[in-house]
């Protein structure tokens, strides 16, 4: 998506409302860095350019769903994900090299790079299937959500362990 700024640059309005839909390519860095992740929908953008006495800014609200493995059982699991953020845009006086603002390129303004960035900070590094997901057994690698394995039967308690050294003597 790109805005096409001329608008506010000329002037004519102090805002810009814009709404789009983006799903990340396969060669894109969110699927690089979370190759786990996929997307079967696309994640919806939408927010504005606002434009106060000279200071730009976007503000942007992102809600989006995505597919992974539970980190703990391996099970399929939908994600949800809903956040907002703001990027200050750059006049001509501030240096090119300054991370902390997007630049107008051409009157243009790319709202997929800034989108990208936060989706890489704002991304869980793991998703469980429900809170209290109890994960694989790790001695047989049962499903343990799905009921107990027939491990944990033979394991002793340590803690009865002791008590029957206790009594033996
Ligand atoms: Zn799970
Ligand atoms: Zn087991």
């Amino acid at each position: 998506m790109i805005l096409d700024m001329t608008p506010i640059l000329d002037a004519v309005t102090d805002r810009i409302p814009f709404s789009f839909s983006y799903r990340p390519g396969e060669d894109s860095v969110v699927s690089a860095l979370f190759p786990d992740i996929t997307f079967s929908s696309p994640i919806s953008c939408s927010g504005f350019v606002s434009d106060r006495a000279g200071y730009m800014s976007l503000h942007a609200d992102v809600s989006l769903s995505y597919e992974t493995a539970c980190a703990r059982c391996a099970e399929p699991v939908t994600g949800n994900l809903a956040f907002s953020f703001e990027k200050d845009i750059a006049d001509s006086s501030v240096s090119r090299d300054n991370d902390d603002y997007l630049f107008i390129e051409n009157q243009r303004l790319d709202l997929v790079d800034p989108l990208e960035e936060q989706l890489l900070l704002e991304l869980p590094t793991k998703t469980l299937c429900r809170e209290d997901c109890k994960g694989l057994c790790g001695r047989c690698g049962q499903n343990l959500n799905f009921g107990d394995c027939d491990c944990k039967k033979h394991e002793v308690d340590p803690r009865l362990a002791v008590l029957k050294t206790l009594l033996d003597k």
